[in-house]
């Protein structure tokens, strides 16, 4: 079947978990595909080889990244770019497509604008950003979704592909998307059905430029909403992107509290999860959800993610009993604030995914005392706010990895009594020692909590590695 595709000169940036997908779906629809990729490494050979198998052009090593900016830096003939997400805007690329008036779309814009392709039911959206609890949002949703009978995935980093869900042969009611703030940037034609921005804190500035660019990528979730604009009500930044955003008439801005909702929020009252938005009359109604105790790990931070996927499946007009029976049968992914074990009363947990400072202060809030473990690599991150207000909960910290010296001298600052471990070593056997020293600082009632404010790859491969490591290290303490 003719596609608007055919024939088309697309050149696909990146390689990767989204360009080789992108590139394999475009040159089925018939065009003319090219890849550019910055590196030449063995797993970019095997996935070139697979390609080019196919009839796809391959230029290793060459992101095009002529420094001339000129329009030469694009290939031959190039109609239309898709960009893995992760490209910097202000590579020579882009440059030299905006001077051509070369149209650039992420992965997502793809996936998008492919629904409904081949005669298939185009899905509607329910769009899940934020700088920390996408992943998990974006689980629980699904979750309750599923509860209510309906055919749906979680997609985005996790399980299925957008490409995949868009294009396969799985017919899906409704699907729960997490979106990135760099895949919301490739993405200008995106529309959800409704979308959350969960909060908004200073992360990935080195990519977006400002922390005004990156707080704009995030808002384009909200541009076109139908149904609900869901923003935290703890966050005013959430609530200023809804007032800004372009929607469909009738749509609906929703907020979501740890407190006593008020008219057009959910929230919660006596420990039950409680919708006034979704409901009859709601200045006078409140409809009960589920109990706080339904969310898994019921921790302040889980519970606001657990009222923003009910606020989404409600925006759906999913019932309350599927919220309550979706977040029971949700389980976290691993690293997330995962218990791993007790060891001699004290209670060891794996927050390696806390890579920033915001969900390291998200974790740091929801236990008491602890003895810490953190470090990595800061991003450009300061330490001061996240350690001033977790200092009374401090019993001792223990410093991994390269930026140590950061967190050190705000320990420094903000928490002077409080005893530190700097680990001076970034071998296999660095995340034992901080084990040990962490059990030595303990005390019976403490937990242990990895939650390094920073990313791993200085010490590990990514956060999962550094998550097992410490697993591995507290089994060894009980063995
Ligand atoms: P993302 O997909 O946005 O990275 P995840 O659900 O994987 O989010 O959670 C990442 C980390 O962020 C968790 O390990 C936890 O430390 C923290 N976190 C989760 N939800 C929130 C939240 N609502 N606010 C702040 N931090 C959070």
């Amino acid at each position: 079947m003719p596609s608007e595709f055919s024939g088309k000169h697309v050149t696909v940036a990146g390689l990767g978990v989204s360009g080789v997908p992108a590139a394999k779906v475009l040159h089925g629809l018939g065009a003319h595909v090219t890849v550019v990729n910055d590196g030449a490494d063995e797993r970019a050979r095997t996935q070139a080889a697979e390609l080019e198998a196919l009839g796809v052009t391959v230029r290793l090593g060459d992101g095009t990244a002529s420094d001339s900016g000129s329009a030469a830096g694009l290939p031959e003939g190039t109609e239309l770019i898709v960009t893995a997400p992760g490209w910097k805007p202000t590579k020579p690329l882009f440059t030299a497509a905006e001077q051509a008036g070369v149209p650039v779309w992420g992965d997502v814009e793809l996936a998008w604008r492919l629904r409904g392709h081949g005669g298939r039911k185009a899905a509607p959206w329910l769009a899940v950003t934020g700088t920390n609890g996408k992943t998990t949002t974006v689980q629980m949703l699904a979750s309750i979704l599923e509860a209510a009978g309906l055919r749906t995935a979680a997609v985005g980093n996790i399980g299925v592909s957008l490409l995949d869900a868009v294009t396969g042969d799985t017919e899906y009611d409704v699907l729960a998307v997490e979106l990135s703030s760099y895949q919301l940037h490739w993405a200008p034609s995106l529309r959800a059905h409704s979308a959350v921005v969960l909060n908004l804190a200073a992360d990935h500035l080195d990519w977006h430029g400002s922390m005004e660019a990156y707080a704009a990528d995030k808002g384009r979730v909200y541009e076109g909403n139908q149904v609900a604009c869901v923003y935290n009500v703890a966050d005013r930044a959430t609530e200023d992107l809804v007032r800004a955003a372009d929607v469909e008439e009738g749509c609906r801005a929703v907020g979501f509290t740890l407190g006593t909702p008020g008219p057009s929020q959910l929230g919660v009252v006596e420990g039950l999860l409680v919708d006034r938005a979704f409901v009859e009359d709601r200045h006078k109604n409140a409809q009960e959800l589920a109990e706080v105790s339904d969310v898994n790990p019921p921790a302040p931070h889980n519970i606001a993610n657990a009222l923003a996927a009910a606020a989404l499946a409600r925006a759906y007009g999913v019932p309350a009993a599927a919220v309550r029976d979706g977040l029971r049968a949700f389980t976290p992914d691993a690293h997330r604030i995962a218990h791993v074990a007790d060891v001699d009363g004290v209670a060891y947990v794996d927050d390696s995914k806390a890579t920033n400072t915001h969900a390291a202060e998200a974790s740091l809030a929801a236990y008491e005392p602890i003895v810490w473990i953190a470090g990595g690599l800061a991003k450009g991150a300061t330490f001061d706010g996240l350690v001033a207000g977790a200092a009374k909960r401090l019993r001792g910290a223990v410093l991994i990895g390269a930026d140590r010296a950061l967190i050190r001298e705000a320990l420094a600052r903000h928490a002077p009594e409080v005893p530190v471990v700097d680990l001076d070593r970034t071998d296999t056997g660095a995340m034992p020692q901080a084990v040990r020293e962490a059990r030595r600082l303990a005390e019976p009632g403490d937990t242990v909590l990895l939650a390094p404010a920073c990313a791993s790859m200085d010490m590990f491969t990514n956060y999962n590695k550094r998550g097992d490591a410490f697993a591995e290290a507290v089994r060894e303490l009980g063995a």
